[in-house]
């Protein structure tokens, strides 16, 4: 069985559009690590329990058809309580929740070999260590700035199919 980890904004959560909400911005497709204004504000939410609490579901967790080890996000640490609210008021799986911010580190130091998280640089560094990585692509992220080096998937169903397919 692959040990796997699954990150939470921008994959379970939609941490984009509970962001656009807060600051009354247009919910339009971009590239969400190039949005100038998320990172201008981002302090206003870091120590906000209610936001990080009532995300907006993205990927359900009927979606996740596969079993896993830990939920593995780069959050503010001190939200992790919110954090691990929300998983469960969702109703997703109860697996350990780590923040940090060395997510390859984390894996190779934990006997990971899959990786599912839809920051670019994380699935691309991920793979350069040999780490099986899937990068989930929200659909209000273009196609045109898909890294190509990894797996991509839109549901997280794929993770399932895509890892059968390699062991025909
Ligand atoms: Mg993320």
């Amino acid at each position: 069985m692959t040990r796997k980890v699954i990150d939470v904004d921008d994959v379970l959560a939609n941490f984009y559009l509970a962001m656009c909400r807060k600051f009354n911005k247009p919910y339009i497709s971009t590239d969400i690590w190039e949005v100038k204004w998320i990172g201008e504000v981002f302090d206003q939410v870091m120590n906000d329990e209610e936001f990080w609490e009532n995300l907006p579901v993205l990927s359900p967790p009927e979606s996740i058809t596969f079993d896993f080890d830990f939920y593995l996000t780069a959050m503010p640490p001190q939200m992790q309580k919110a954090r691990a609210r929300w998983l469960q008021k969702n109703g997703y799986p109860d697996k350990p929740l780590i923040v940090s911010n060395e997510k390859t580190k984390f894996c190779l130091k934990n006997d990971i070999q899959v990786i599912i998280d839809d920051k670019p640089t994380t699935v691309k560094e991920a793979a350069q260590e040999g780490i099986i990585a899937f990068q989930f692509v929200p659909y209000y992220y273009p196609e045109n700035r898909m890294y190509q080096g990894v797996k991509i998937i839109r549901h997280l169903d794929e993770v399932t199919q895509i890892l059968k397919e390699n062991e025909k």
